[in-house]
């Protein structure tokens, strides 16, 4: 880890900090030990107001101090920041995130839109730590300067992929087939309307399962030093939105390439340890995937914060008669899935010198105009 990552040192920006994401941003960032909320953007519904007359707050407890006055600005990159989060909704983000990294601000996004790009790279740092070595040749590609674009996966998929790793790792992966049950903070606020959502499963969600059937290839795919290559696993998604408000579920069979016993399945999820550059990493855990052994869990209501929402928590471990393996997973759409997992992403940016604070660039620059 780099000497600059020990101390409150980068000033972040939550671009959508009014949202469900942006919120959660909001609140991680108002005890983070490395990054200081110092600005928030969204629409023309909150610009000019201070965070706590634009933000309807979901969250438990109280808006957080830090960002209560902050006067939510617009999409101009004109911030006042070091890097910034996006949280914006997908009719937006893809070319405000364009304008910010251009304008030389990092880009840590949630939203869809640049996620399949051919040099941007989609991130679980537990998964691909590698592909941020993609960053500089996205830089030459687009004539950024300093900033950049970096993203996480669909929440769904996020939690498929952070157990799929150590079974790929270990025995490696043919196919799957994976049915979700999806919470319905998922959809952002206000989301599915009550007489949808309540006592009731809606077998669709737009988009939802093509992202879950291209996002592993790259997230599981390598970084061959000029392009992404895809893992080439088939995989076939149902989504399904539930009655839950929180909290993803996932039933998946797999297909292993090499043949593994439950047991060796269970105990490659259960072992599965990060590195010790991530598990110094303010949001990691050192174990990101819980093996329950009970017949009845996980469950939202219980596991879904299981590792204050960074982990994926499995159960149902079992032999499949039509693949090799099954089980049920859970992971938080909005942390594991969402304002977590981008938090990681700007740690590991950070602890490997990716991110620059303003002042340290001016100071650069001036030094070689010296
Ligand atoms: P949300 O609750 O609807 O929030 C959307 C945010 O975007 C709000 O801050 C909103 O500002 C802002 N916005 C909307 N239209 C805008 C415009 N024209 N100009 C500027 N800002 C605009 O959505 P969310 O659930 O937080 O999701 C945010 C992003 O993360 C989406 O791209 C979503 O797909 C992605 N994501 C969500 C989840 C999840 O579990 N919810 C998980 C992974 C990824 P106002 O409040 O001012 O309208």
């Amino acid at each position: 880890m780099s000497a600059r990552a020990n101390s409150k040192r980068w000033r972040a920006g939550v671009l959508g900090a009014t949202g469900m994401v942006g919120q959660r941003l909001v609140k991680l960032l108002s005890d983070h030990p490395w990054f200081e909320l110092s600005a928030v953007a969204a629409s023309e519904r909150s610009t000019g107001k201070t965070y706590v007359d634009a933000a309807r707050w979901h969250l438990e407890g109280p808006i957080p101090e830090r960002a209560r006055g902050l006067v939510v600005k617009d999409l101009e990159p004109t911030l006042d920041c070091d890097f910034v989060f996006s949280a914006l909704d997908s009719s937006v983000a893809g070319e405000a995130e364009e304008r910010f990294a251009r304008a030389g601000y990092p880009v840590v996004s949630n939203s869809k839109n640049h996620r399949m790009d051919a040099d941007v790279p989609l991130l679980i740092p537990e998964v691909n730590a590698a592909h941020v070595n993609c960053i500089p040749v996205q830089q030459k590609n687009r004539g950024y300067d300093s900033g950049f674009i970096v993203t996480n996966p669909n929440c769904s998929t996020a939690g498929l992929v952070l157990v799929l790793k150590p079974l790929a790792d270990a025995f490696g992966l043919e196919k799957l087939f994976v049915v979700t049950l999806q919470a319905v903070s998922g959809a952002g606020y206000p989301g599915v309307p009550a007489m949808d959502a309540l006592g009731n499963v809606v077998p669709f969600i737009s988009g939802e399962e093509e992202k879950m059937e291209a996002e592993p290839q790259k997230l599981l795919g390598r970084w061959d030093g000029n392009r992404f290559i895809d893992a080439g696993l088939g995989i076939s998604a149902h989504c399904n939105r539930v009655p839950v408000v929180d909290g993803h579920m996932e039933c998946v069979s797999v297909r292993l390439k090499k043949t593994a016993t439950i047991a060796e399945v269970r105990e490659a999820l259960r072992s599965f340890e990060v590195s010790e550059e991530l598990a110094s990493l303010p949001t990691a855990v050192k174990h990101p995937v819980v093996v329950h052994d009970g017949d009845d869990r996980p469950q939202p209501r219980k596991d879904a914060n299981t590792g204050h929402g960074m982990a994926a928590v499995v159960g149902r471990v079992r032999e499949c008669p039509l693949l090799d393996v099954k089980l049920t997973l859970l992971s938080h759409n909005l942390v594991r899935g969402a304002a977590g997992a981008a938090m990681l992403n700007a740690e590991l940016l950070a602890a490997r010198g990716f991110l620059k604070t303003r002042q340290a660039e001016q100071s650069e620059v001036e030094q070689a105009t010296r």
